[in-house]
């Protein structure tokens, strides 16, 4: 299992980068990125101290940990600079917090977002055919989330993507020890969202892809 979405005590989780990136190769994941939620007033507290331990850790428990960042409620007009920040500063994955439907995230913000150098638009709510379009054309991958509340809408996120032809990744967006589920877990999630096992298989393959690209 890889889950590119997952958040520390630097942000709203509840355990440092060593404790989460332990707890996820126990559970036999063999990649992690740690993104946790800011805007330009963090950037800097986080990214640092992700990108000093990230390495390390990878290497002490058997796993990739990637040091990540997740930009969140944003305002859209600030979004590609922030992403541009975030990329200097070290991030290897960039996810941008997308319009949820349980959160009040700013209308243009998806849109805003797929015009970034991100990697992954999380929880993109009630997506647009013309947003998914962007996203395949700009290479991003959409989010189909195992997270309560944000996966209201996942099946409307599969079809949407699968119609324009973007890419999607199954995330946890963990917070917890207990958001971090197992493969099959995840692959039902896949498939509740309407996807086959083999469109389930390709999201596990565009996590690789990611994975492969941070690293490279
Ligand atoms: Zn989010
Ligand atoms: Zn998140």
């Amino acid at each position: 299992m890889i889950d590119l979405h997952t958040h520390t005590l630097f942000s709203d989780g509840e355990l440092i980068p060593a404790e989460l990136s332990r707890r996820a190769a126990a559970r036999g994941y063999r990649a992690l990125a740690m993104t946790d939620h800011a805007d330009l007033s963090n950037l800097d507290l986080i990214l640092p101290r992700l990108v000093r331990v990230a390495a390390d850790l990878g290497r002490a428990w058997g796993l990739t940990v990637l040091p990540g960042i997740e930009l969140t409620h944003i305002p859209p007009g600030e979004i590609a600079a922030t992403a541009a920040e975030a990329r200097r500063l070290g991030a290897r994955i960039v996810v941008c917090h997308g319009e949820t439907i349980v959160e009040p995230v700013a209308p243009g913000t998806n849109r805003a977002a797929l015009e970034a150098d991100i990697d992954i638009l999380s929880h993109p709510g009630l997506i647009t055919a013309a947003d998914a379009e962007l996203a395949a054309a700009r290479g991003i991958c959409l989010e189909i989330t195992t997270r309560k509340g944000h996966s209201l809408t996942n099946g409307h996120v599969a079809r949407t993507a699968l119609a324009a032809g973007a890419k999607l990744v199954i995330n946890n967006d963990a917070h917890a020890p207990g958001d971090l589920v197992s493969l099959e877990m995840a692959r039902r999630v896949g498939l509740g969202a309407g996807l086959t096992e083999a469109q389930v298989d390709q999201c596990l393959k565009n996590s690789e892809e990611l994975v492969a690209k941070a690293t490279g």
